[in-house]
């Protein structure tokens, strides 16, 4: 899924609605490094809460994120929890800066843009594979967690 319509959200006689929508989120490259998640997709979960005609969508999802780490460029695979939310206001969302694209346009959440973002927010500095990687020799590119100490060029 990548759009979704606010207005099947059923809510019934209260004024908070959630549902799950699947969510694909392509490949994406942030900070010069790239990036991927488990089956390319995820489960978010989305409550919105009901104000008059203004709308508060909470979404959240856990996935597994793999990339490559900053200093010795192996796979790492890590558990990130990501949260955020979004005000709309008529269909619309609010507080958008002209140079921005609304996430939420006409009562369609862009969800998988909305996912990718809160992600992108949710990522650590530097993806590293353990804090104390010695990443790789800058003489021969070794990786010096395999090596350690030993490696020396003389
Ligand atoms: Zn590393
Ligand atoms: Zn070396």
């Amino acid at each position: 899924m990548r759009r979704f319509d606010l207005r099947s959200l059923s809510f019934g006689r209260s004024d908070e609605a959630s549902c799950r929508l699947p969510v694909e989120l392509d490949p994406f490259v942030f900070g010069g490094e790239r990036y991927t998640v488990s089956g390319d997709r995820v489960d978010l979960s989305l409550t919105a809460s009901r104000v008059g005609t203004k709308l508060v969508l909470q979404g959240a999802f856990s996935t597994q994120l793999h990339g490559a780490c900053a200093r010795c460029l192996q796979d790492v695979d890590l558990a990130i929890d990501v949260s955020g939310a979004e005000y709309v206001a008529d269909g619309e969302s609010q507080g958008v800066e002209e140079a921005e694209e609304a996430y939420v346009r006409g009562y369609h959440l862009q969800v998988d843009r909305w996912a990718r973002d809160l992600l992108a927010d949710a990522l650590p500095a530097r993806l590293l594979c353990r804090e104390e990687c010695r990443g790789l020799c800058p003489v021969c590119g070794a990786n010096l967690n395999e090596d350690g100490e030993a490696h020396v060029h003389v």
